[in-house]
C-alpha cells in the first residue's frame, strides 16, 4: 500500500457520500442491495406534504427517473473505483492500461479510463 492509496480511498468515499445524497433526494435505496436505487413515487415520498409541491413533483417523476439512473450510474463507477484501487488498478485506464492524468482523477475520482476511452468506460457501465 503507498501512501496515495489513503488519500485516493478517501477521495473515492466522499464522492460517494455525495452522490448516495444526491440519490436520496430523488429514490430510495435498496434494502438488499446499497447500489441500487428507485426513484421516488409519488405515493411514497414523504419529502413534499404540500398539495402544489406534490403536482410538480408528478411532473417531475420522469425527470427524477432520468437522474436517478445518472446517479446510479456514477455510484457505481465509484464502486468500480474503490474495487480497482483494492486489486492495485486504480489510476490506470482500464481498456489501455496508460496512466490516467491527476487532473483527470481529481475532477473524476471515479475515472477508470483515460479521457481517451472515458465513452468506452462509460458504455460499459451502462451494459451492466
Ligand atoms: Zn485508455
Amino acid at each position: 500500500m503507498n501512501e496515495s492509496y489513503e488519500i485516493e480511498k478517501e477521495a473515492l468515499l466522499v464522492e460517494r457520500a455525495r452522490i448516495r445524497k444526491l440519490l436520496l433526494g430523488v429514490g430510495h435505496p435498496h434494502e438488499d442491495d446499497q447500489y441500487d436505487f428507485d426513484a421516488s413515487s409519488e405515493e411514497t415520498d414523504l419529502e413534499f406534504p404540500d398539495e402544489s409541491d406534490r403536482a410538480s413533483e408528478i411532473e417531475d417523476f420522469s425527470s427524477r427517473v432520468i437522474l436517478e439512473g445518472e446517479l446510479e450510474k456514477r455510484l457505481l463507477e465509484v464502486k468500480d473505483a474503490l474495487h480497482a484501487l483494492d486489486i492495485g488498478t486504480y489510476g490506470k485506464c482500464m481498456i489501455c492500461d496508460v496512466v490516467i492524468p491527476k487532473e483527470r482523477l481529481s475532477a473524476n475520482p471515479a475515472a477508470l479510463t483515460c479521457i481517451l476511452h472515458a465513452n468506452v468506460g462509460r458504455e460499459r457501465s451502462s451494459q451492466l
